[in-house]
């Protein structure tokens, strides 16, 4: 066969970082245990790179959003150890859940019917407390569908968790609340800024999904996560700008001077978006200022500072997820579901 050329755009994934965060989150936990939001590819690392690290950490609850996203992730976990945050909608998905084990997190009454004509069986049940996304309300709780499942972890979800809100407190509350009204075995409340709420947010299990993959969505957490994500282009070309000539679509950027520049093979298609105009790659100590707009699937730089670097030498991003949140205005979240699937990873 072919050995397929290979990609000169790549995403490191420092697995040892993704290890740690895993364990500080778990500690940071207290008496629970965390858990890992999988979901949307590991937050566009893949999970093929991201579930058996987690795995080998010691995580044995992994969390995804759709039924499709199961099969890639029971490769490397027993099935009975991942849940679909979406929930069963139809019977094929019911009965999908029962053939491989997978949990399902049942959102609504017509869940929990779906469910009980499928057969039944151990579940998470998710109790909207003021989100108002997927979950019963609570005063379905004491509906005869609901008090009939069979509950592993009552689960509910923060909104702003990220923010010092009265709506944390409030939603503790409800959630306090619904745990006095329905048995359960477990119960789970708090996402990656939960978990920095402390410990009366805890309960049994946590669900970080940000900062596993080195999001830190509140400053407690800065000290304690490490970046996990590096994404690197190759120089594919160099050239010589003449002063007055331009850069990219639109004409944006004029040279001011002779000026070499670089162009890289990465661009809004994987996941480097326009607004990281202005912004820089690095390569070493030396910034490299982003030119014009950024296309599809080219980045022009400048390599004024960097006169040794070459095609075919690699630059990197800085992708450390706060300060890139603040220098785009993209949140941290979309920082890293957006990377696209070019990346050697
Ligand atoms: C995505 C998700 C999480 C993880 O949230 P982060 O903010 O990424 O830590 C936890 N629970 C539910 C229900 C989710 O949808």
């Amino acid at each position: 066969m072919t050995k397929l050329p290979t990609p000169t755009l790549k995403l490191d994934i420092d697995k040892d970082a993704l290890a740690h965060n895993w364990r500080a989150l778990d500690r940071m936990s207290g008496e629970a245990r965390a858990g890992a939001a999988v979901k949307a590819d590991c937050y566009g690392l893949g999970v093929e790179h991201c579930v058996p690290t987690l795995r080998d950490a010691g995580c044995r609850d992994f969390f995804v959003a759709h039924w499709s996203e199961v099969a890639p992730v029971i490769e490397h976990v027993p099935a009975k150890q991942v849940a679909v945050l979406h929930g069963p909608l139809n019977a094929a998905e019911v009965a999908y859940a029962r053939e491989t084990g997978v949990v399902p997190v049942i959102d609504s009454l017509r869940q929990a019917k779906l469910w009980a004509e499928g057969g039944g069986g151990p579940c998470h049940l998710m109790v909207d407390s003021g989100i108002n996304r997927l979950g019963i309300s609570p005063h379905e709780i004491s509906d005869p569908l609901v008090q009939a499942l069979d509950v592993q972890a009552l689960m509910s979800h923060l909104a702003c968790a990220d923010e010092d809100s009265a709506m944390n407190a409030r939603q503790l509350e409800t959630f306090r609340d619904a745990i006095q009204r329905i048995e359960h075995r477990e119960a789970s409340l708090a996402n990656s800024a939960g978990i920095a709420l402390g410990s009366a947010y805890h309960f049994d299990l946590t669900r970080p999904g940000l900062s596993l993959y080195g999001g830190m969505p509140r400053p407690e957490l800065e000290s304690e996560i490490r970046q996990v994500a590096y994404p690197r282009a190759a120089i594919i070309q160099t050239r010589q700008l003449s002063a007055g000539e331009t850069v990219g679509y639109n004409a944006t950027f004029t040279a001011p001077t002779q000026m070499r520049v670089g162009v890289l093979s990465l661009g809004y298609a994987d996941g480097i978006l326009r607004a990281w105009g202005g912004a820089s790659f690095e390569a070493g100590e030396k910034a490299l200022p982003i030119l014009g707009k950024v296309s599809m699937d080219m980045i022009v730089i400048d390599l004024s500072d960097a006169p040794d670097l070459a095609e075919g030498d690699w630059v990197e991003l800085p992708y450390h997820l706060p300060n890139a949140a603040q220098q785009t205005s993209v949140s941290q979240y979309e920082l890293l579901t957006v990377l696209g699937n070019r990346y050697q990873r």
